[in-house]
């Protein structure tokens, strides 16, 4: 076997009693990487330094001390969350160069634990697109076809993962961008309950929505990173003080057969999505109802406002949270006449299109005389879409939905209309707006293309829903 298909928990073991040095891990997927980087782009930076950490921890194995769980096992992470001393670009131009100052809290977790980090992924400009496309350096090429894209924001970290030039990686999610990038590249994704995750080191984009979470090739690992990212922080006042479950333990030691009931919401398997993903949905479906699981159609009647809602919500947010990219805090600077000038070149300068799209968009929802009509409004559509959820799951575990309308599209394809690409978030909002938590679950292919199906879970539920999604993944032969 090779190194990249043993699981975390493998690898560890076998570090442990020393049948795996931690810089041959490194190694191989430092390998990997430059064997298939060039092509996917999935990496903005390489961490120069891991092998030299990896092999220091060789010589603390070598002189027989007790390493951390983890020790050795490299991570890719999105290059909007912070690791000290490396660059944290949010793949836009205004913060090329830019050296973080300090962990995010995540890293902070993940390095008591051993991990390393080998690399910071390609993203859309500040997490704002669903392809990766609106990169300052470059769309990430799907690893199953780079024609196409690999769906985003952290298409980086997916395409890392799939690609196997990472054991596993960090991405963040607002409206999707965790899930929808793993459905693209065949990959596990989770999105956590808001408040799970501490998000202190990671770069806003929509306060009330973004999560950090994990992307694997298999469930135990996307378990492993939970339990070690998630839990209360001092540092984010939104992250909630619910007890941690172990949920590797949970997943793996509690094999009884569990008895699930599945809502399919009929909003969301309706027109609009592509009979090329519809039939391996299906058919995952009816393996749901042989297993003889309740499965039934529901109705979460507000469904039609979660893209409006959504892309008024994120974007008066991002439009506050971008403020303090000026020229003078962080990144770089043009200069001008006078302060207000120095300003405005450098964002004219170094914002994106579509960053600037939304900050206009953002700015305008919350001006005087507008407020009322669309960010009121649309807050109010939210609270209607959470009750759609809390009405649903008092009957039902899990809703079931796809991931994406469509298969991963040509590179290319929806630059020219932004209206398209925001419809590729259409079943991906709605968990980010009531702060569920949700999952990827690769599911099959179409066209040699994957696809994936979301479960949506009830608040604080990711340990059933990482037993569930455990149970597909050992029983489900597509
Ligand atoms: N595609 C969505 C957006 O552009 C979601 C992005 C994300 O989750 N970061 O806002």
């Amino acid at each position: 076997m090779k190194i990249e298909d043993f699981s975390i928990f493998e690898l560890s073991y076998l570090v442990k009693k020393r049948q795996i040095r931690p810089s041959a891990i490194v190694e191989h997927y430092l390998k990997n990487i430059e064997d298939k980087n060039d092509e996917l782009n999935a990496f903005i930076s390489i961490n120069e330094k891991v092998l030299d950490e990896a092999k220091e921890l060789d010589a603390r194995l070598d002189r027989g001390e007790e390493l951390p769980v983890y020790a050795g096992i490299p991570l890719a992470i999105k290059d909007n969350i912070n690791i000290e001393g490396m660059e944290t670009t949010c793949a836009s131009e205004i913060l090329r160069g830019y050296e973080a100052t300090y962990d995010a809290t995540v890293i902070k977790k993940l390095r008591e634990k051993g991990f390393l980090f080998i690399g910071k992924t390609n993203l859309d400009e500040f997490a704002m697109g669903s392809s990766t496309e609106f990169s300052a350096f470059g769309p990430s090429r799907n690893p199953y076809n780079p024609e196409y894209v690999t769906g985003g924001s952290s298409g980086g970290s997916a395409a890392a993962v799939a690609a196997k030039m990472a054991q596993a990686a960090l991405g963040s999610d607002t409206g999707g961008s965790i899930r929808l990038p793993a459905s693209f590249c065949g990959v596990y994704g989770l999105k956590p309950t808001y408040g799970r995750v501490s998000r202190f080191g990671l770069v806003a984009y929509a306060s009330s929505l973004d999560q950090i979470g994990p992307l694997a090739r298999n469930v135990e690992d996307i378990a492993i990173l939970l339990s070690v990212i998630a839990g209360w922080d001092s540092k984010d006042s939104t992250t909630s003080n619910m007890p941690v479950s172990d949920y590797f333990e949970y997943v793996f030691e509690n094999r009884k057969k569990e008895e699930y009931r599945i809502a399919l919401p009929k909003e969301y398997w309706g027109e609009g999505l592509d009979e090329k993903v519809r039939e391996p949905l299906e058919e995952f479906i009816g393996f749901l109802k042989m297993n003889r699981f309740k499965v039934e159609r529901v109705s979460l009647p507000h469904t039609r406002y979660a893209i409006p809602a959504y892309y008024i919500i994120a974007t008066a947010e991002a439009s506050s949270n971008l403020g303090r990219f000026d020229g003078v805090r962080y990144g770089r600077r043009k200069t001008g006449r006078n302060f207000r000038e120095m300003i405005e070149n450098t964002r004219g300068e170094f914002f994106g299109e579509e960053v600037k799209r939304r900050i206009l968009l953002g700015t305008f929802a919350l001006s005087t005389g507008y407020y009322e009509d669309y960010y009121l409004k649309a807050q109010k559509a939210r609270t209607l879409i959470i009750n759609d959820f809390r009405n649903v799951f008092h009957e039902f575990d899990f809703v079931i939905a796809p991931t994406s309308p469509t298969l991963p599209f040509k590179i290319g394809e929806k630059m020219d209309d932004p209206l398209k690409m925001y419809l590729s978030d259409i079943y991906t909002v709605s968990p980010n707006l009531a702060g569920l938590p949700a999952i990827n679950i690769p599911v099959g292919t179409s066209d040699g293309l994957p696809v994936g199906i979301q479960l949506i879970g009830n608040y604080f539920s990711e340990n059933r829903m990482l037993k569930f999604a455990y149970f597909v993944e050992k029983e489900y032969r597509r």
